[in-house]
């Protein structure tokens, strides 16, 4: 009998109470057909919803412990927040900031967010074809200015608001960034570009730090770390924009790129951006990774706009669970976990390109569980034949 794995499932708020059911359906038909011997945990009720509901007393359902967060192989979770709490820094601090507190806790200092037009898509930008742009965004994820206060001793409480007679005089926000964050990530990037095929313009490895080097300090020594790690991959080439300028370049030449590394906040935005050019934010995985851990979940947010609605578009989580498995075949030596995860992203690219189920994101008007029975068919189909 193969080993078990243990996967716990948190749910979050808006469409996550969608998308997350599609999630656990391909998973427990990756299991089937692979033999993976899985057991799925929950999926538990996570995030402002259940906050609220539990009275602002805790996040957490009572069976999820800390301990439990560290003994499972992987976690995966669906958005988290409501609009209605946006507004409000101090309770953002304990809802907003849930996923944030779980990439510290466990030490995910990359957030791996793959950016590819795939086939049956169209892309915003004119004449791209699927193949045109496939790149990955490795955005550093425990520092900068989202940085998880207990992390350092207290960051919350220098950043604040300056008040006088109850009015808001000033506001701040501290950035950090250190040595060890930026070289790990940065590490993260090259061996990831190392694994690739290369930039789809000239099928050069490469890797591009983005952000704002010379005028802010934390930046600065993200792009002297970066000098450093660069040479140790002579053979991959490394390359620099600033973050505005990439932001120009990645519509102008998407195909250029290959692996894009930057700091947390410039990674949390142009993950939006590259959510567009891929053709929808349905469609945006992302795995939060350290040397221990890992969890996915979509690049988006609750999506309120179309909550409960059924339109959904599954594929974002269902495409980063695949990312989690292959993550932790990686982890375990487990060939067979491996290729589970990628027959996910496989079934996905059959699915897009039939172009007969797809969500409105897409332009077409399938329901949710429409899509995530699509994907299941095909896993189950190609092990068939
Ligand atoms: P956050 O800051 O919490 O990541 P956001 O401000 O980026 O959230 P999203 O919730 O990601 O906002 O939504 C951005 C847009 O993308 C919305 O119009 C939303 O409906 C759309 N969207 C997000 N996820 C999906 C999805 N899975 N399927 C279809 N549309 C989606």
């Amino acid at each position: 009998m193969a080993r078990k794995y243990t996967i716990l499932g948190l749910i979050g708020d808006g469409i996550a109470h969608e998308i997350v059911p599609e999630a656990v359906k391909v998973l427990r038909a990756l299991d089937e057909v692979y033999n993976l011997n899985l057991e799925i945990l929950g999926p538990y009720p996570f995030g402002a919803k259940y906050w609220l509901e539990s009275r602002r007393k805790s996040s957490w359902h009572p069976e999820i412990t800390r301990e439990l967060i560290y003994e499972v192989d992987g976690i995966f979770k669906g958005p988290v927040g409501l609009p209605e709490l946006l507004e409000d820094v101090k309770l953002n601090y304990e809802v907003g900031f849930l996923p944030v507190n779980l990439r510290s806790e466990l030490d995910l200092y990359a957030n791996i967010r793959p950016c590819k037009l795939r086939p049956g898509v169209k892309s915003p930008l004119n004449g791209k074809k699927p193949g045109d742009i496939d790149f990955v965004i490795v955005r550093e994820n425990t520092e900068h200015c989202l940085a998880e206060a207990t992390h350092f001793g207290g960051i919350r409480d220098i950043s604040g608001y300056f008040e006088r007679a109850g009015k808001i005089e000033f506001a701040a926000d501290v950035y950090v960034q250190t040595p060890k964050g930026c070289k790990r990530v940065i590490e993260y990037a090259f061996e990831l570009a190392y694994n690739r095929n290369g930039a789809p313009i000239d099928g050069r490895k490469r890797v591009t730090c983005t952000c704002k080097w010379g005028l802010l300090r934390g930046d600065t020594l993200f792009k002297r770390t970066f000098d450093e790690v660069s040479l140790k991959y002579p053979d991959i080439e490394a390359d620099y924009t600033w973050i505005d300028g990439w932001a120009y370049r990645a519509i102008m030449k998407p195909e250029f790129y290959d692996v894009v590394v930057t700091p947390n906040q410039y990674g949390d935005i142009i993950s939006d951006l590259a959510g567009a050019i891929q053709g929808s934010m349905g469609l945006a995985a992302a795995l939060n990774a350290g040397d221990d851990h890992a969890f996915a979940e979509a690049t988006h947010g609750s999506a309120p706009d179309i909550a409960g609605k059924n339109i959904a578009n599954p594929l974002s989580l269902i495409l980063s669970v695949g990312m989690l498995l292959e993550w932790m075949g990686e982890k375990r030596k487990d060939k067979n976990l491996k290729a589970a995860g990628r027959q996910v992203d496989r079934a996905v690219d059959l699915v897009l390109s039939e172009g007969k189920v797809r969500t409105p994101d897409l332009g077409g008007s399938s329901t949710t569980q429409q899509v995530g029975d699509a994907v299941v068919e095909k896993i189950k189909f190609a092990a068939s034949n």
